[in-house]
């Protein structure tokens, strides 16, 4: 596991969230102002230019490039809470030898760094609907022994539970809180950009 795997993994969430662009903006133009999708396609478009013309040396070079690509190219709320979470992630990775340990400690750097930055709790209707129980059920994995991409599957799984979870919810940060009441009924779209970065991963690494 290492700088390879890391950018197989970046290029095919690249994709993925080219292919599922109109989705995201779908489910944002419910609750939001459209442009989910096209924000994740231009920032992760972005982060695939920089592995084409740049040489890594290590993984946590190559994520924190990843972060202030996205926090540079990506305007609106998701640019800076997700290039925090990769710039935290990779943050956590220097130095270390890449394992399910590991990668759950960096996990949580990466999450505290969207809350550092977003203030969201759990039941917002944010992002971190997905992220708090994938990191939960990460660990749960972990402590029974799975390797990384048992764990990584079993967040994922766990990450998609908290998606479809948010449709009952009252947005109390972002741009949907602006439609208080109006907003319950709608799957937010961060918590499901977040479930395909985590697919992407168990799909990618370990
Ligand atoms: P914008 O709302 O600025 O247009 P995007 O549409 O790209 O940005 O991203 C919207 C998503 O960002 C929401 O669906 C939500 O998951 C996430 N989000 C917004 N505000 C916060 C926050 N304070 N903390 C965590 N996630 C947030
Ligand atoms: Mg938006
Ligand atoms: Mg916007």
């Amino acid at each position: 596991m290492g700088v390879d795997d890391f950018a197989n993994w970046l290029r095919d969430l690249a994709r993925t969230l080219h292919d599922n662009a109109a989705y995201l903006t779908e489910l944002d133009s419910a609750i939001g102002d459209a442009d989910h999708g096209s924000n994740m396609d231009r920032g992760f478009a972005a982060v695939v230019a920089v592995l084409d013309e740049t040489t890594f040396d290590s993984v946590d070079e190559l994520l924190k490039k990843a972060g202030m690509t996205l926090v540079s190219k990506v305007g609106g709320a998701s640019g800076p809470l997700y290039g925090t979470f990769f710039l935290r992630f990779g943050t956590a990775l220097a130095g270390a030898e890449v394992s399910a340990a590991t990668v759950g400690e960096a996990l949580k750097a990466g999450v505290g760094g969207i809350l550092a930055r977003g203030k969201a709790e759990a039941g917002d209707k944010t992002m971190y609907d997905a992220w708090a129980p994938a990191l939960s059920a990460y660990d749960e994995a972990v402590a029974g022994g799975a390797d990384l991409r048992g764990a990584l599957v079993a967040a994922t799984e766990a990450a998609a539970k908290g998606r479809d979870a948010t449709v009952p919810l009252v947005a109390r940060k972002g741009r949907a809180s602006y439609l208080g009441e109006r907003s319950a009924g709608h799957q937010d779209p961060g918590a499901t950009s977040t479930t395909l970065l985590l697919e992407s991963a168990a799909r990618t690494l370990g």
